[in-house]
């Protein structure tokens, strides 16, 4: 077997957590079923070994479908005018919080559009409020780009985490899936500002986003291993019939699979959610997603009067079930294969 056979680069990235972008490249354009399994046996050892057979849950609050910005491949973007629009007031944060926390939950997630109402006037005190209700909880927040000021206020005000996806690591390839206004840089210098805060930093890439080839999901993987990033979530696009992207292919759900492995390989210690758009794919794609190395599930918490708006992709899951629903039928699942759903914040564990 040559030095650089895919099996052989697999059992170099399991001892070594990095590969060159040329290596990663052949490593994607290699995957067969068997690669593939055999990078998720690998990856669920390596996850079992740190984290158990615990999967940490987090509550998910969908607060706004308002968004400034017009991203080409999302059902918010402002240029959707059929898309309808609600923000959840602080008022029914809380009170989805206060439900999340009856129910177990231990980390919640105030996810929506850039809507310009949440101002760090709004936010500050949200955030403020929910840490000292729930001194044991984390607050993670998602709500896109905002100034380098802003995310040192929230971060004083108590949050701990924040998500934001790069999207894609190649400059080129964000160019295309983003207007011109929107900006590549911007976005890695929200990440490093966050990184500086002391927030827990989660970025992430859709998979099979057009104009996608393994050469940029090589360079995802590259930035993975430099950055590492204490969450990552990737999960398949799926196109949305409102936007221009409306004609393109799904994202493939055996390559986030077989990604997901690769990235727990890359970096072991990284939180790693098995995604709503894995499942909306398929009905088995969460639980496929915890057994290639995923360790996060975020079932919804959205009052169930909005969730349908929240509409990013067709075909959403989980937009009909009450939040109590949500939670027993992803931990039935969960269960289902030999994983449970593990206590407290689950804050990352580096190593
Ligand atoms: N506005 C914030 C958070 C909400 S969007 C932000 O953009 O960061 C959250 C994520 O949904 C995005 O980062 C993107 O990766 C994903 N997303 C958007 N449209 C999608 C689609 N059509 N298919 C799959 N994922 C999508
Ligand atoms: Fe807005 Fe986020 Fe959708 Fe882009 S991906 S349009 S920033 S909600």
């Amino acid at each position: 077997m040559s030095l650089s056979a895919p099996e052989a680069l697999l059992e170099k990235l399991a001892a070594e957590h990095r590969l060159t972008e040329t290596e990663y490249r052949r490593l994607i354009e290699a995957r067969t079923p068997e690669l593939a399994s055999a990078a998720a046996g690998k990856a669920d050892r390596v996850r079992r070994e740190i984290y158990g057979n615990g999967v940490f849950l987090r509550g998910l609050i969908e607060i706004s479908s308002i968004c400034k910005n017009d991203c080409y491949y999302c059902g918010l973007r402002r240029s959707n005018a059929a898309c309808e629009r609600y923000r959840l007031s602080p008022r029914e944060i809380l009170d989805c919080a206060a439900e999340g926390y009856g129910l177990g939950f231990r980390t919640f997630v105030l996810q929506g559009g850039e809507d310009g109402y949440y101002t760090d006037e709004v936010l500050c005190p949200l955030v403020a409020e929910l840490k000292a209700a729930y001194p044991d909880c984390a607050v993670t927040l998602s709500l896109g780009e905002r100034g380098a000021e802003s995310f040192a206020r929230l971060r004083e005000a108590g949050a701990d985490r924040y998500l934001l996806r790069h999207e894609t690591a190649d400059r080129a390839h964000y160019e295309k899936l983003h207007p011109p206004e929107m900006s590549f840089t911007h976005r890695m210098d929200c990440l490093r500002a966050l990184r500086e805060l002391g927030y827990q930093v989660g970025c992430g890439f859709m998979v099979g986003s057009p104009f996608q080839t393994p050469a940029e999901l090589a360079k995802d993987l590259v930035f993975i291993g430099d950055f590492r990033p204490d969450m990552c979530g990737i999960g398949p696009f799926i196109p949305h019939h409102d936007t221009p992207f409306r004609d393109e292919a799904a994202g493939s759900v055996e390559l986030t699979l077989y990604l997901l492995s690769l990235i727990r390989l890359i970096h072991p210690p990284v939180l790693l959610p098995a995604t709503t758009a894995l499942g909306t794919l398929d009905p088995k794609g969460r639980e496929k997603g915890i057994l290639a190395g995923a360790n996060v599930v975020m079932p919804n918490l959205s009052p169930v009067a909005v969730r349908k708006k929240y509409e990013l992709y067709d075909n959403k899951i989980c937009t009909g079930e009450e939040s109590a629903q949500c939670l027993g039928c992803l931990t039935g699942r969960l269960r289902s294969i030999g994983f449970e759903p593990a206590a407290g914040r689950g804050d990352v564990k580096l190593i």
